[in-house]
């Protein structure tokens, strides 16, 4: 896989954050949002347009990838957080559910991967 070089500063379309392009980050550092525009990454060759909405990160020993989907298509993406990634938001998704949570009731998300929370939280309702 070719990674064809872009430098090309952008306004974030999520938040509106000025984003400074160094031909490797397409998303944005603050709310690491970024835009269906790759098909292979950097090729701004996707037609599709739609935003792309972190939705959970993965570590690896060297990188750390932002898992993103496209809001229009679905389209599943991952994105190479870069240094300047706000960090506050990174660890945020590290405690996001993975896809397929999303449909279930939203008061089951501050649970996943905290098996005891759920346990205290159930026994405190009863
Ligand atoms: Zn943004
Ligand atoms: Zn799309």
């Amino acid at each position: 896989m070719t990674f064809i070089r872009n430098v090309q500063d952008f306004t974030c379309a999520h938040c509106g954050y000025f984003v400074k392009g160094d031909g490797y980050t397409n998303h944005c550092p603050k709310c690491l949002w970024s835009k269906h525009i790759d098909i292979e990454p950097g090729d701004r060759a996707a037609i599709c347009g739609g935003m792309m909405e972190p939705i959970g990160i993965e570590i690896f020993p060297k990188r750390t990838v932002i898992k993103q989907r496209c809001v229009t298509c679905g389209h599943l993406w991952n994105n190479s957080a870069s240094e300047d990634d706000d960090s506050t938001r990174l660890i945020a998704l590290s405690k996001m559910p993975p896809p397929g949570f999303f449909m279930i009731d939203t008061s089951v998300h501050a649970t996943v991967g905290k098996k005891n929370v759920k346990k205290k939280g159930l026994k405190n309702k009863r």
